[in-house]
């Protein structure tokens, strides 16, 4: 079925990998790594307020096979899914040339890794296959970063800790692509942890894994398909209307920050906007910790109610949903086996996440079909392992 995605699993796109290095270099790998992709289930537009975030890493995931080759030079074939490849050569960097940013632009995700690989790299050749949808919402780019980096551990010998491994994988996307991203990203990718959820605190930076036996259940995620091009100002916008929220109670961010200090911010006459992010972040803040407890509970019922909470409040209160991703969340609503839904991500399209009973997964699907008004994707999934060096 075309509006379904599954997961080709990591064996099979070591093998393309493997196939079409041997192929182009003629010899053949002698490391490999893989990295997956993610979906927040819970805990939006509150990292950059210092509140947590709650990812599960997915079972697609990025493959990269290579070998190391003297020439000075680092040559990489990277093998889309729909079949098509891009390709970059650039020098390894020394200390006299350090890489730079240029194009194409999806080679900086490779470089900006390469640059920032600690004891540095010399020349290789590498093939990179992903079977994780691109540009999707599903962090496509931190799985290619981490799967880089985890191959370059693999090719030199050389290897960091997990946290710092994220950590310079954050640094690369913000120096080389110049996204400007968190840390949760990065974080899952690297930690990420069969039939575990992570709940990563954005002020202290710690994380921990929250077990997440779904049993009879299964993570459903549904995409849009669609993407609004909005002004480019709506993030900046309420990440300044928090920081506003924040200052004016004398807080260095809204994560200190409690119900009744919404009174406050009343009676010093705010904008209703500002009030509105306000109480979006604080309540969204104790939402996804209690998901935490929670989830360890089994107690998805009341999971699936405070996604529900939080869905409603980013449409209502945080004003990032869109008509396609409230109608989802609309059918899904009071649909049988369907414990809770709610947008993830940074909203105004991309994807809907829901916990469903698996005896109605392809029920629901079907009634999503039949009335989504655009033309949906889906996939069921199980929270997957971090990323990893492979068998060759
Ligand atoms: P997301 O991380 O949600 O998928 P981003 O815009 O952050 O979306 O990252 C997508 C970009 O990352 C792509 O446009 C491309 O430049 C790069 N990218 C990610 N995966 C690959 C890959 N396997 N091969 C080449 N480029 C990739
Ligand atoms: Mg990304």
């Amino acid at each position: 079925m075309s509006n379904e995605l599954v997961a080709k699993g990591e064996r099979v796109l070591l093998q393309q990998a493997r196939d079409r290095f041997v192929a182009a270099f003629n010899r053949t790998p002698t490391a490999a790594s893989c990295a997956p992709g993610r979906v927040n289930l819970i805990g939006e537009h509150i990292d950059y307020c210092e509140g947590f975030v709650l990812p599960v890493a997915l079972p697609f995931v990025t493959v990269v096979v290579g070998a190391l080759n003297n020439t000075g030079e680092c040559n990489v074939i990277s093998v889309l899914g729909s079949g098509e490849e891009v390709k970059a050569s650039f020098l390894a960097p020394t200390p006299s040339s350090p890489l730079k940013p240029g194009s194409p632009a999806w080679a900086n995700y490779v470089k900006g890794v390469v640059a920032n690989f600690p004891g540095g790299v010399s020349g290789f050749d590498a093939v990179i296959v992903t079977d994780v949808p691109i540009g999707s919402g599903l962090s496509s780019s931190a799985s290619i970063e981490v799967a880089i980096f985890t191959f370059l551990e693999g090719l030199t010998g050389n290897t960091v800790g997990l946290v710092e491994k994220a950590k310079l994988c954050q640094k690369a996307e913000h120096e080389f692509p110049g996204m400007p991203c968190g840390i949760m990203d990065q974080y899952i990718v690297t930690m990420g942890k069969k039939d575990h959820a992570l709940l990563i605190d954005c002020r202290s930076l710690e994380a921990q894994q929250i077990p997440m036996e779904l049993g009879e259940l299964a993570v459903l995620v549904t995409n849009t398909n669609v993407k609004h091009q909005l002004t480019g100002s709506e993030y900046p916008t309420r990440r300044a209307q928090c920081q506003e929220a924040a200052d004016r109670l004398g807080l260095p961010s809204l994560r200190g920050a409690t119900v009744a200090d919404l009174e406050k911010l009343k009676q010093q006459n705010c904008s209703e906007d500002v009030l509105k992010r306000a109480k979006h972040v604080i309540e969204e803040i104790s939402r996804t910790e209690e998901v935490g407890r929670v989830m360890t509970e089994k107690n998805f019922q009341r999971v699936g109610e405070l996604f529900y909470q939080s869905h409603d409040s980013l449409s209502q209160l945080m004003e990032v949903s869109c008509p396609e991703l409230d109608q989802l969340v609309d059918i899904m609503r009071g649909a049988p086996g369907v414990y809770g839904a709610r947008m993830t991500g940074g909203g105004f399209g991309g994807c809907v996440v829901a916990l469903v009973k698996k005896t109605e997964v392809e029920n629901l699907k079907k009634r999503v079909l039949s009335s989504y008004k655009g033309t949906p994707t889906f996939f069921v999934s199980q929270p997957s392992d971090g990323a990893k060096l492979l068998k060759l």
